[in-house]
């Protein structure tokens, strides 16, 4: 549904509110209330920014727990007010943001995980970071935040020095040896200053240390220099100069990562090894400055053609190699197959004004648990794709276990607009290696009355904070009550920001919270990120 029928449905919405309030005569105040509430909401959700920022300043005309009768008449004048925000002619200056998000920071890459045991000092970072575009999610202890490093690869850390559970120098120091080279920003937040304390955390290898309470003047455009940094380090010191492809080192690394975090999360991933085929004839025929135009060109092809997140890198010489995230050994094919098609099709000049073609062999293996073969699997594929003429890509045979899973993506919200417009939003994902299913609730009640748990499946559950009969906080404890953790990430969906039932939804086993209004495709971005590690 395009963005503007929302509008329409939201319009249509009002108008019979709108009715049956006066068809009443007497309205409850506590019913304003949730109208403007769900109204701000929704409305800025849409892009509606200017009619869901007058539904905030009205909203402090009116209070929650009021058991008090309002005359209609009383509130004629904001009625007609709010009306006038869907009759303006060229209405939807920001429904464009909808449409297209690409360009919005928070759909980018970098994230910043803040490990820290007091909720209110984490969610008024995230809400400060996330105002300006950088996502940013909270672990109230170590072993959540190791678990996020691991899952979410943040591109920067905030650890407190005093953990409930873990010494946070000793966090950092984990957290720094398992970042290797990736040269992570990691600032330690400490409430004791002294200079003991500042020594030890550049002992241990942190890039900063931020004495609490921090200057969030300050703290902000600091984060975005961080980030900035580390992405031009990133660029010089990773990437090899004549392909743009990543170097062995940075291969390394991923590898290691990736191993890594598919042992816990049980992710699947896979690598190829390409080889070029009789490239020495290349360099013997033309010359080695027309071989590296060849590599140039073969670079530039796979980084055009790669998905986003897909690491390629050379691996040495001649030889490269994809690393394919949740991508499991036949999907990867597909993709190698495409590329190697159209690398056999490019014509290469050379000085006596000829034309010549170059192709490339290739092997894939899928990562199985425990498995420290994976190189050399690819590459006995690679010698297969060699031994058998050259100019194609094999696979490296393994007993397959191709089941496909389960994602249930559950929300849970009493504004119908939302529900349809975030599952409309989920739609359009489309993952390799599961499969989506969404189904909606418009109160908690109904969804904890259903049978919507089935002990071998995913569950990503996002969770309207303010709803009648039962509200998002009692369902959170329901369901980290009545079920296992592992294979249900929960996310908040709150309008109150900075408020009790934020820090009492993250104490409560809630993984992340989303502040309204937000962006459909910022919600499926982030869902992307918090379900990746429960794939197996
Ligand atoms: P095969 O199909 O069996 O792979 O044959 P091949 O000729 O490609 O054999 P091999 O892979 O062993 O040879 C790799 C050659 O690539 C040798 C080396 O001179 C050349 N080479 C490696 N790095 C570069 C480079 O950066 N630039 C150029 N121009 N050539 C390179
Ligand atoms: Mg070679
Ligand atoms: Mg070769």
């Amino acid at each position: 549904m395009a963005p503007t029928n929302y509008k329409v449905l939201l319009s249509d919405r009002v108008e019979q509110d709108f009715s049956k309030w006066f068809k009443q005569k007497e309205i409850q105040e506590r019913e304003v209330y949730r109208f403007l509430h769900t109204m701000k909401g929704t409305a800025g959700t849409i892009g509606l920014m200017e009619l869901s920022d007058f539904c905030g300043t009205q909203l402090e005309h009116f209070s929650e727990d009021s058991i008090r009768l309002l005359p209609v008449d009383s509130l004629e004048e904001f009625m007609l007010t709010l009306k006038s925000f869907f009759v303006v002619e060229d209405f939807s200056p920001n429904v464009e943001v909808i449409v297209d998000l690409e360009e919005h920071a928070l759909t980018k890459k970098s994230l910043v995980l803040v490990i820290d045991s007091d909720p209110e000092f984490a969610s008024h970072i995230k809400e400060s970071l996330e105002e300006q575009g950088v996502p940013v999610v909270i672990a109230l202890d170590g072993k959540k935040g190791m678990e996020f490093f691991y899952t979410l690869q943040p591109q920067m850390i905030l650890v407190d020095s005093n953990l409930p559970d873990a010494d946070g120098f000793k966090l950092v120091t984990q957290i720094h040896d398992a970042a290797q080279s990736r040269s992570l920003p990691i600032a330690v937040v400490s409430e004791d200053n002294h200079v003991d304390n500042q020594v030890r955390a550049m002992e241990i290898g942190a890039t900063d240390f931020l004495p609490k309470p921090l200057n969030m003047a300050i703290f902000v455009p600091y984060v975005m220099n961080r980030l900035r940094n580390q992405e031009l380090i990133l660029q010089e010191t990773l990437f090899d100069e004549l392909t743009g492809a990543g170097n062995r080192r940075y291969f390394n690394d991923v590898l290691v990562q990736m191993t890594n975090s598919s042992e816990r999360t049980k992710n699947i991933f896979t690598l190829v090894l390409f080889d070029l085929d009789h490239f020495k004839k290349v360099n013997d025929s033309y010359g080695h400055p027309v071989g590296d135009d060849v590599l140039r060109t073969f670079g530039q092809l796979f980084l055009k053609m790669k998905r986003q997140s897909d690491y390629f890198f050379r691996y040495g010489g001649e030889e490269f190699a994809l690393i394919l995230p949740d991508t499991k050994a036949l999907d990867a094919k597909v993709l190698v197959e495409r590329i190697r098609i159209a690398f056999a099709n490019m014509t290469f000049p050379n000085d006596t004004h000829e034309t010549f073609h170059v192709t490339f062999s290739a092997g894939i293996s899928q990562y199985r648990l425990k498995q420290d073969t994976l190189v050399s699997t690819a590459d006995q594929a690679l010698y297969q794709a060699k031994k058998n003429g050259r100019n194609q890509t094999m696979i490296y045979e393994m007993a397959s276990e191709d089941l496909r899973r389960h994602l249930n993506i559950i929300i849970v919200d009493d504004d119908s607009l939302v529900r349809r417009l975030v599952s409309k939003q989920f739609s359009t994902w489309k993952p390799d290696d599961f499969d989506l299913y969404i189904k909606e609730f418009a109160d908690g009640v109904s969804f904890i009355e259903s049978e919507w748990y089935t002990p071998d499946e995913n569950y990503m559950i996002l969770l309207d904070g303010v709803m009648p009969k039962m509200d998002g906080l009692e369902v959170l404890n329901h369901v980290r009550s009545q079920y296992p953790n592992e294979n249900i990430v929960i996310s908040m969906l709150t309008s109150r920001t900075n408020e009790s039932d934020i820090v009492l939804a993250l104490k409560s086993g809630a993984d992340d919270y989303i502040v309204k209004p937000f962006y459909a495709q910022e919600i499926v971005a982030r869902v992307q990120r918090l379900t990746m590690r429960m794939f197996n």
